[in-house]
């Protein structure tokens, strides 16, 4: 998407060769405008789909999940971060490795929310090595539910991410897909 490239460009800063902030639009302050139409390009691209409920993991998901979520016209689901491993018989869990933070967290979603007559959209803000989308893979298998993409705003492609989705048979669609980055420069690859 090339509003977002440009916003990127613009606004964004590659803090080191793997880690780009984003926070005067998308993950501090927030365009409401912008992300209206980063929700509708993936409500179009996943239009026809008999999508039932888009699901993401908080805090940064939640603005383009609920866009996403409002064009499709069906709930949005937040997986929830919580740090202890308090056992509940109403929630399904799993552990996944934070990224950024380089710290574990469980990732819970009530059963009453997702069952097996869901066809789940999933809606994030990056894609580095798949491990929050894999975690969220875990708890709609748990569901028995299925899944009709992943959709994310900024794909860094020269991290395995995509490679582990598509390898599950995840159709996975970014709007930015970063090829390469150092402090000043961003490059990008082409929409996919
Ligand atoms: P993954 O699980 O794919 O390794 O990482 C995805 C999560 O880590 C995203 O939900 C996002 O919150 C965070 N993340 C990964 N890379 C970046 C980055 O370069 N910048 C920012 N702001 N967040 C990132």
């Amino acid at each position: 998407m090339r509003e977002l490239e440009e916003k990127i460009l613009a606004e964004g800063r590659a803090v080191s060769e793997d880690i780009l902030k984003v926070d005067s639009f998308i993950n501090h302050q927030v365009e409401p405008a912008l992300m209206k139409r980063m929700g509708e390009a993936f409500a179009a691209h996943f239009e026809g789909r008999g999508i039932t409920k888009v699901v993401t993991i908080e805090s940064s998901g939640i603005t383009p999940a609920l866009m996403t979520a409002l064009a499709l016209d069906v709930p949005m689901i937040i997986f929830k971060k919580q740090p202890s491993k308090i056992l509940n018989d109403d929630l399904y869990q799993t552990v996944v490795t934070s990224y950024t933070k380089e710290t574990s967290y469980e990732l819970t979603l009530s059963k009453k929310y997702i069952s097996e007559n869901d066809h789940v959209l999933i809606i994030d803000d990056f894609l580095a090595n798949g491990e929050a989308a894999t975690g969220v893979l875990r708890l709609l298998r748990k569901a028995h539910a299925t899944v009709a993409g992943f959709g994310v705003l900024i794909e860094k492609s020269f991290q395995p991410g995509r490679a582990k989705l598509e390898e599950q048979g995840i159709d996975v669609y970014a709007l930015a897909r970063i090829g390469k980055m150092s402090a000043g420069h961003i490059e990008f690859l082409p929409e996919k």
